[in-house]
């Protein structure tokens, strides 16, 4: 598909992307959309009548200053917006592309935006469903022989995390100050946390509610998808490894998690479906799933140090995932547990299965035994004071590019 909109080559917002955003230019704040570098105010399409065809109920969720509403249409209307946004600006279209005037307050150079947290996050799951990562951390911690515990491959693990810490990219993050106890013959000390370390983790948004005591099924999940996002869920290991005992991590998780602005869809997503691994021993019915339900999707980490270049520390792939997103919210409500439009899921640290596909730094560099050696001449076992992470994201098939854009987060000094 081609649009009036010049994208530049290697975009990852061509139109066929059509993602969600917030975005706010001066004092204005509207959900939004992007092609190439132009982002599109949905509120000013909004006031101009572009969106009366879609006979939606409540024009209001075009006014306000987080995605929840739109995540809770339907997904038919959805689907109806996103089929909107791509008439009105493929190249053979006139209706927005002549009237000047329009165009000229409802698009914005991506430069001239600061893009905002997309939803207000009610709550947030984290799981642990990538099973190298999981293999990887027993044989770090636990033993090899055993690495997985015997509950992880009939379902998929998680907790309940922090959702008022997450950010969107951008937002820089202070070193945590905690308890950590390094040598286990003396007792527990308080300081800065020395083993701050990222985890390369994918999200996803929910749309629509469910009541109280009522259940996804599996085959179901994905229309309660809204989509996806990028997420750093930054760890302090040596706080965490001292109080997870026995209720899991604590303040280790929670001063602060990074999402990406953009929420990609799953209508977006589409062509990069691809099998996931084989499940065995078989999961219980209530988390079967047929098809394709794993995404194509590479994923980069790179590590930028203050005064030098960035450095591609991690490869990885959304695939790998053992657990997919519908079994992920298939089994988060199986016991009745309620959701709401605008949840954050994540996926839980993304391994593949070799080595620079470890998506921590604890993996990468296996508990501080194997530095990694950036091009600067320094070396890191975790995450120094104003290092940067930025973590990436694309699928790429047959000339078709669909991205995530950037999770950008730099470590601050403790305060
Ligand atoms: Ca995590």
């Amino acid at each position: 598909m081609t649009s009036w909109i010049e994208i530049p080559e290697n975009s990852d917002f061509p139109l066929e992307n059509i993602p969600f955003g917030i975005a706010k230019t001066g004092e204005t704040i509207s959900p939004a959309t992007r092609i190439g570098d132009t982002v599109v105010l949905l509120t000013v399409l909004a006031d101009y009548g572009y969106f009366d065809a879609l006979n939606l109920d409540d024009l209001s969720i075009f006014y306000q200053p987080v995605l929840n509403d739109i995540a809770a249409l339907t997904k038919q209307k959805r689907v109806s917006l996103r089929e909107r946004l791509i008439h009105l600006f493929t190249e053979s279209s006139d209706e927005l592309k002549q009237n000047t005037e329009d165009c000229s307050t409802a698009l914005v150079n991506i430069n001239e935006v600061e893009m905002l947290l997309p939803v207000k996050i009610g709550d947030y799951t984290d799981f642990y469903s990538s099973i190298e990562h999981a293999t990887n951390v027993g044989v770090m911690f636990r033993d090899p022989a055993n690495a997985l515990l015997p509950n992880w491959r009939h379902l998929p693990v998680g907790y309940h995390g922090r959702s008022s810490s997450i950010v969107v990219s951008g937002t820089n993050i202070h070193r945590p100050k905690g308890q950590t106890r390094p040598d286990d013959n003396l007792p527990p000390v308080f300081g800065p946390s020395k083993q701050v370390d990222f985890e390369l983790e994918m999200g996803f948004i929910t749309a629509g509610s469910t009541r109280l005591g009522d259940s996804i099924p599996a085959e179901e999940a994905e229309d309660h998808i809204f989509g996806m996002v990028l997420f750093n869920d930054l760890s302090a290991r040596d706080i965490q490894r001292w109080e997870y005992v026995p209720l899991g991590p604590f303040l280790s998780k929670s001063f602060g998690s990074v999402v990406s602005p953009w929420i990609v869809t799953l209508e977006a997503l589409e062509p990069f479906r691809v099998e996931g691994p084989k499940q065995e021993p078989a999961v219980f019915p209530y988390l079967q799933t047929s098809g394709k339900r794993n995404i194509d999707i590479e994923l980069e980490v790179y590590i930028k140090p203050q005064q030098s270049e960035e450095n591609l520390v991690c490869k990885s792939n959304f695939r790998h995932m053992y657990w997919n997103m519908a079994q992920q919210l298939a089994h988060q409500t199986v016991a009745g547990c309620n959701i709401n439009p605008g949840d954050l899921y994540a996926s839980g640290t993304i391994s593949g299965p070799t080595h620079n596909s470890f998506g921590s730094m604890l993996e990468l560099a296996w508990k501080g035994t194997r530095p990694i050696q950036l091009h600067d001449g320094t070396q890191r076992t975790f995450i120094q004071d104003n290092d940067t992470m930025n973590i990436r994201g694309f699928a790429q098939k047959g000339g078709l590019r669909i991205g995530f854009g950037e999770c950008v987060t730099k470590i601050l000094p403790a305060k």
